[in-house]
């Protein structure tokens, strides 16, 4: 580029050279000059640190972050993937335990590596320092009109005429949907009883025990509900479609003009399980951390058929936090973009991964008469255009032998910690280094 630069500064060129040269040195200082003025720019000393870290090698097997592990000399080093250690992340720990109680998305981390540049988010030092966005509200119109085109695309959810709330994760969006479904109409003095049909997502019973509210009460499996009319109390079902343990496409159990449903569509991506037609349930709720990996940026969204139970939720959200972390917010709106921009690529590179980890953990477990896995049967998947098998997020295991009782102890002998209430163990992070 110097060269160029000094080549281009030369007082004598120009009279030397003819005007077809002359026109192709100008469009080479056109782009030059806009490489130039960008590596001149305040984007420049932010736009170095962050390629710097990122060609940190790590074997594969881990990645440096600007703001994590330092050496001693407070430069970034690598943190490593779980079973990996030493300072490029390339030694693999003999015998190390999986802990298989906790699900990060990090199988998608390559996909993200590959799309770096589409991906990528330069923030300066001003941006978004408002509560509110300039219509003074708390959630971004752009991110909420590419949500729109993103189901629209996949064909997963009914969007159109609909509300949609954004949250910390789905795990923020999921309370304020319990808050506002528990302050329906009632005569009934009795809380609102919530249910979800074993085996369910632990979080449901967990948050409604610790909120402790006098509005709900936690109340277990949604069979044991069903058939015996109590027309005075309110209930909440959680339904989990597709399932987190079991990967099925749960439907609820109740119904009846006192019952609220709360559809986790968390894992309702191609990626997981076949497409087999738009949602379109009164209250649906999706996360980013299950689409495209990003956990840690705690972005999730509900999509709302009612207009009041809409309006509850946005008083939840502001009373809880004040809105969604603007960041968080932008990051969504990159990310969702990148995602639009590479078609079916996200998907396809997903279903392929999931796929194929499913397909060695079934090989595996084949070989066992003492552990078995779920088996769910194909089925069309609208996306696609086909019949597809499912490729769930975790795996649901079945200890055979009779005198296997503690099931989470069996996992436990062979290193593996599953998930203690349900012996749960989790495919994404079983197989997250292999
Ligand atoms: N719902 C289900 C069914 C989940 O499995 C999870 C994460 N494991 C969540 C919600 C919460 O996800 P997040 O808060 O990251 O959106």
């Amino acid at each position: 580029m110097e060269k160029v630069k000094s080549v281009l500064r030369s007082k004598y060129v120009a009279c030397l050279i003819s005007p077809i040269v002359l026109n192709l040195l100008l469009i080479i200082n056109n782009y030059v000059g806009v490489q130039w003025t960008l590596s001149r720019g305040w984007t420049s000393r932010a736009a170095a640190e962050a390629e710097a870290v990122a060609e940190i090698s790590c074997s594969g097997h881990g990645i440096a972050y600007l703001d994590g592990l330092v050496g001693d000399g407070n430069e970034p080093v690598c943190e490593c993937n779980t079973c990996y250690t030493g300072p490029d992340c390339s030694h693999f720990i003999p015998h190390c335990t999986v802990n298989a109680d906790g699900g990060d998305p990090l199988f998608l981390e390559p996909f993200w590596i590959q799309h770096s540049t589409s991906s990528a988010l330069v923030v300066s030092g001003w941006n978004r320092m408002s509560y509110t966005y300039s219509d003074h509200t708390f959630f971004s119109q752009q991110l909420e009109s590419l949500i729109h085109k993103l189901h629209a695309f996949v064909g997963n959810a009914i969007t159109q005429n609909r509300y949609i709330v954004f949250g910390a994760g789905s795990t923020q969006v999921l309370s304020a949907a319990a808050y506002a479904l528990s302050l329906q109409n009632t005569t009934s003095q009795s809380p609102t009883r919530v249910v979800a049909s074993i085996p369910y997502y632990p979080l449901y019973k967990n948050q409604m025990e610790y909120f402790n509210s006098e509005k709900f009460k936690f109340e277990g499996d949604a069979y044991t509900w069903k058939n015996r009319s109590d027309g005075s109390t309110n209930v909440i079902e959680f339904v989990t479609a597709p399932n987190n343990p079991d990967g099925r496409l749960n439907e609820a159990v109740l119904d009846g003009p006192n019952v609220k449903t709360i559809y986790d569509r968390a894992y309702y991506w191609p990626h997981f399980t076949p497409i087999q037609a738009p949602a379109d349930e009164d209250l649906m709720v999706f996360t980013l951390s299950k689409l495209t990996g990003h956990a840690g940026s705690r972005f999730g969204w509900a999509v709302i058929k009612d207009e009041t139970v809409f309006n509850r939720m946005v008083t939840h959200m502001h009373i809880n936090s004040l809105g969604v972390s603007k960041d968080a917010q932008f990051r969504a709106f990159k990310l969702l973009k990148a995602v639009l921009e590479q078609g079916t690529g996200i998907f396809d590179f997903a279903y392929r991964t999931m796929k194929t980890r499913w397909e060695r953990l079934a090989a595996t477990l084949s070989s066992s008469n003492r552990l078995s896995l779920q088996k769910i049967n194909p089925q069309y998947c609208s996306f696609y255009n086909e019949v597809r098998e499912f490729s769930p997020a975790y795996a649901w295991l079945k200890c055979e032998r009779e005198e296997d009782k503690d099931c989470y102890a069996v996992l436990k002998a062979a290193n593996i910690i599953g998930r203690k209430e349900m012996c749960l163990v989790q495919k994404i992070i079983m197989f997250d280094s292999a």
